[in-house]
């Protein structure tokens, strides 16, 4: 940014190990040096007296040594204490005591008869006033007084190596030799005074309070105007891509609005007048719909979606979980059917865990053993063995030695062969087939198995292993898979067979399946090769085949379509047909099957901390690119929405259904829960129904679902004769939906569950929720949690079981026994933890501000967005002669990207 920005080492005068210091805090160049800014200032105008008793602010003082001691106690420890006088002593002066335990360099720095400056808290101990490790500096010699002391100074980071003084003396010679080093101007005039250069020269040496505070608002007017500019560019250029509108006369939105058993709040109706007009605009809409739980997000999200059917066009809603997708599908057809809506329900079972899809759904076995060779009618195409070295026809094959790009959701036909074409005897074979299995529904969808006597073919889909905070999956790396699977194997065979041989080559060949043919030809290749390779006869049986289902060849290729991953096919433009549906619901995967969709005109994306800014992206570079609202029920505290989701447009719904029972949050001792028990049957004898949560670490765990059951039992004994059920991410998506199913109808009176239950659930008569070891949870995701009560006409409790002695537990429960409202919670959330905690990792994306705070300086970085909104309003492509300075800030360098969530 600076023109005249040098490399230190290029100035002689800065000795090497300090230069080695500096670059330890990443400081490298002048400008480095001088954008390092001071922690906090000291005022050494004039130090004041010392003190005589107490005081609770830190304060700075200067004096003389006149004695120093080095005390032992409990053996190796040691206490340095300096003891200071004031410089000019009256009858009424008390010394002061610098203590300092354990710090062996402290000792060696003071001196009898040296001046020096300290800055601590000074405290009684008995009779006398101590300071315990004050910040201190030997002052040397008169020049550098004039650096150090009778002004207002700059206290740096520390850092090992690099005294404050010696640090403070470099960036003041720095700023002596430049005095005006071709500090580019940031921000432009209208939201900053004065220069860049005198803020960066008064904010190191301020001349009084005023000039610092000015310098430093000048400072992070322009930090925080750099980063806006950047997230505000892709807002622009975003909503700059080729679009269409969407957006029906609003009749057929009108008859759903009649048919509704409610009024919509003035705040529902304040956010579908600012979808709409998005959705009548030509350029895409990318905008996020914030509300609380239960503030009534979904229905807005219905009516965007009947604007855009109206219209001609296909809607998708996207939800994070099975359950949830399936709760929506049943609102949707409950209200949208009546009105001649075609909808449809898409789960493609990624997402939730062990449903099998539809492809082979049913009648999943282990055929080797029951032995036949049924799966292929002899109408299918004839497929031959080949060798895969074969290159001519079709995709090919990759070495897998260097880590490739995997696609996710993708589907790969992968080949290893044994070492030296060692023959696996059938006992290996049985090794290898159980282990394949093995891991089949953990880290792959496996859709066929067949092991060879020396090589294996298997046709999988790796799952995803873990979710990034930021809500983008993981998915198990082919290399991974496969280094299980022979380590796992080569160690047993060996074995078995008492060798020590290696078994398998360290290659092995992958190929994506890039087709519905592709996909099927594969599947034959595989079933049939024992006997198109003539490991078996005809009719023979095959032990070590194994493959997923079966079905006619139709049907199969007919499901492949509909599973075939990523977006292989460009959609056709036009105007939706009769027989697709104009709605369809399902899972986030939805997105990575665009095959789904001819004519989409609207995502709705439900709940979208859970879900990724590349998410987004992949949903959204399709051409012309559909309309995006994204649905939050995260608050945030606004001035972070500025900056993690700045590049969408914001609509907050900030007003609840008036028809909601009151929700009571009250704190409990894990000893209380006999009262808590007895409380709740009264409500159960009610009608009412129950929630009961535990926290889980790691529910992809089989301990977990252990811990489940067992705290399965202790409810059911508990809760007697009430009938509960359990509910747990382990369970197969069907079981999930059944067991959801007879809470919903009533037939269930209480949920014990983990946090699968978190977002969106809805029955109204659920109006108690038992948290367990409520101090385990986070902030917001307890006031997630509550969401899921209150949603009726009945008062709903909310008790917080803790054992939890721990402070920090307290205050973030008692937040919560304060407010049921989000966006406070959220404020309280910031406060207690700070931003970065509040986001995970999604902060990781924001630069290190070097001075700005988001919370502290909340109203600067409006006023930077709005000047940044500005410039781009006028003159979206930076095109005029007075942008041209402002350009380089919206080119992204690598590495530095502000508002990435992923
Ligand atoms: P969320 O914002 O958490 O997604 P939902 O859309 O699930 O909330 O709404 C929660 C419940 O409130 C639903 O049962 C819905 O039918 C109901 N609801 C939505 N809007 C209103 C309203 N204006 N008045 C009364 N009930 C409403
Ligand atoms: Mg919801």
């Amino acid at each position: 940014m600076s023109d005249a920005s040098q490399n230190l080492e290029d100035l002689s005068w800065i000795p090497r190990p300090r230069l080695l210091a500096l670059r330890r805090l990443g400081i490298e160049t002048t400008e480095d040096l001088l954008t390092h800014f001071p922690r906090r200032h000291e005022d050494r105008t004039e130090f004041p007296q010392f003190p005589r008793e107490e005081t609770d602010a830190p304060i700075c003082l200067c004096g003389e040594v006149i004695k120093t001691s080095l005390r032992r106690f409990g053996g190796w420890k040691k206490i340095f204490e300096a003891t200071l006088e004031e410089s000019q002593p009256n009858a009424l002066s008390e010394p002061l005591v610098c203590r300092w335990f354990n710090l062996h360099y402290v000792q060696k720095m003071i001196a009898t008869g040296q001046r020096i400056v300290v800055f601590g808290r000074p405290r009684l101990r008995g009779k006398r006033i101590c300071m315990d490790h004050p910040e201190f500096e030997v002052i040397e010699n008169d020049e550098e007084i004039s650096i150090h002391f009778r002004r207002i100074t700059p206290v740096y980071p520390a850092t090992e190596g690099l005294s404050q003084r010696v640090l403070r003396g470099i960036i003041y010679r720095v700023l002596h030799e430049f005095p005006d080093a071709g500090w580019q101007p940031i921000a432009p005039t209208s939201l900053v005074r004065g220069e860049r250069s005198a803020a960066i020269r008064a904010i190191h040496f301020p001349g009084s309070w005023e000039a610092r505070d000015a310098a430093r608002e000048h400072l992070v007017l322009s930090e925080f105007f750099a980063m806006q500019m950047l997230i505000t560019s892709r807002r622009f250029e975003s909503s700059a891509r080729p679009g269409q509108a969407h957006c029906g006369s609003g009749a057929l939105l009108d008859k759903f609005l009649h048919a509704l058993p409610f009024e919509l709040t003035v705040a529902q109706r304040k956010v579908i007048a600012e979808i709409r007009r998005d959705l009548a605009a030509s350029n895409p809409m990318n905008r996020l719909l914030q509300g609380d739980v239960g503030s009534g997000k979904t229905v807005v999200a219905i009516a965007a979606m009947l604007l855009a059917v109206e219209a001609g066009y296909q809607a998708a809603f996207m939800a994070p979980t099975q359950i949830l997708a399936e709760q929506h599908y049943e609102v949707l057809r409950r209200w949208l059917e009546p009105l001649g809506i075609h909808i449809a329900l898409r789960t493609a079972a990624r997402q939730e865990e062990s449903v099998p899809l539809p492809l082979f759904a049913g009648d999943a076995h282990i055929l080797g053993s029951t032995g036949c060779q049924p799966v292929v009618s002899g109408s299918l195409p004839d497929t031959k063995t080949h060798p895969i070295s074969e290159r001519s026809e079709g995709p090919s094959y990759h070495r897998r030695n260097l880590p490739h790009f995997e696609r996710p959701w993708a589907k790969y036909a992968i080949t290893f062969a044994t070492r030296n074409h060692r023959q696996l005897s059938n006992k290996a074979r049985d090794i290898i087939l159980e282990s394949i299995l093995r891991w089949k529904d953990r880290r792959y969808e496996l859709y066929a198995a067949c092991v060879m006597p020396d090589h294996v073919h298997l046709l999988i889909e790796p799952m995803i292993e873990r979710n990034r905070q930021g809500g983008n999956p993981v998915f198990f790396s082919l290399s991974k898979i496969l280094q299980s699977i022979k380590s796992f194997t080569a160690t047993r065979i060996n074995k078995t067979e008492n060798t020590k041989e290696s078994v398998w080559e360290t290659e092995s060949f992958d190929r994506m399946i890039l087709s519905e043919s592709d996909l099927r030809e594969k599947f034959l290749y595989i079933t049939r090769n024992p006997w198109d390779a003539g490991v078996a006869e005809p009719g023979e049986d095959y032990h070590w085949v194994w493959y997923a289902g079966s079905r006619n060849a139709q049907v199969f290729a007919a499901d492949c379509r509909e599973q075939q991953a990523g977006s292989l096919c460009s959609p056709e433009r036009e105007r939706t047909s009769s027989d697709e549906p104009q709605i369809t619901v399902g899972t986030h995967a939805l997105l990575y099957e665009s095959v789904t969709f001819s004519n989409l005109g609207l995502a709705v994306i439900d709940e979208q901390h859970k879900f990724g800014v590349a998410q987004r992206a992949r949903l959204t570079a399709r051409e012309p690119a559909p309309d995006v609202l994204v649905m939050t029920a995260t608050p945030i505290p606004r001035t972070l929405t500025m900056t993690i989701y700045g590049d969408l447009d914001v609509s907050t719904i900030d007003e609840m259904p008036k028809n909601r029972g009151k929700i009571v949050t009250a704190v409990r001792e894990t000893s209380k829960l006999g009262e808590v028990l007895s409380f709740l049957r009264i409500q159960l004898e009610k009608g009412r129904q129950l929630y009961v949560i535990y926290p889980l670490i790691d529910e992809s765990d089989k301990l977990d679902a252990k811990a489940a059951a067992a705290e399965y039992e202790l409810w059911h004994d508990r809760l007697h004769p009430f009938r509960c059920e359990l509910l747990h991410g382990r369970m197969p998506a069907q079981e999930k939906q059944q067991i959801m199913h007879r809470f919903r109808r009533g037939d269930t009176k209480a949920l014990i569950s983990t946090t699968v239950l978190e977002v969106g659930v809805d029955v109204p008569n659920a109006t108690m929720m038992l948290l367990e070891n409520a101090e385990r949870f986070g902030l917001a995701q307890l006031h997630q949690l509550r969401g899921r009560i209150g949603r009726g006409e009945h008062k709903s409790y909310c008790i917080l079981l803790s054992s939890s002695e721990a402070k920090e537990a307290s205050a973030k429960l008692a937040v919560l026994e304060r407010t049921t409202n989000g966006f406070e919670v959220a404020e309280a959330d910031w406060e207690l933890r700070g931003p970065g905690d509040l986001l995970g990792t999604a902060q990781s994306g924001l630069p290190g501000l070097k001075i700005g705070d988001l919370k502290r300086d909340a109203d600067l970085m409006r006023h930077a967005r709005e000047a940044a909104t500005s410039i781009f309003q006028k003159d979206p492509s930076l095109e005029l002669p007075e942008n041209q300075r402002f350009r380089h800030l919206v080119v992204e360098e690598q590495g530095k990207s502000y508002s990435h969530v992923s």
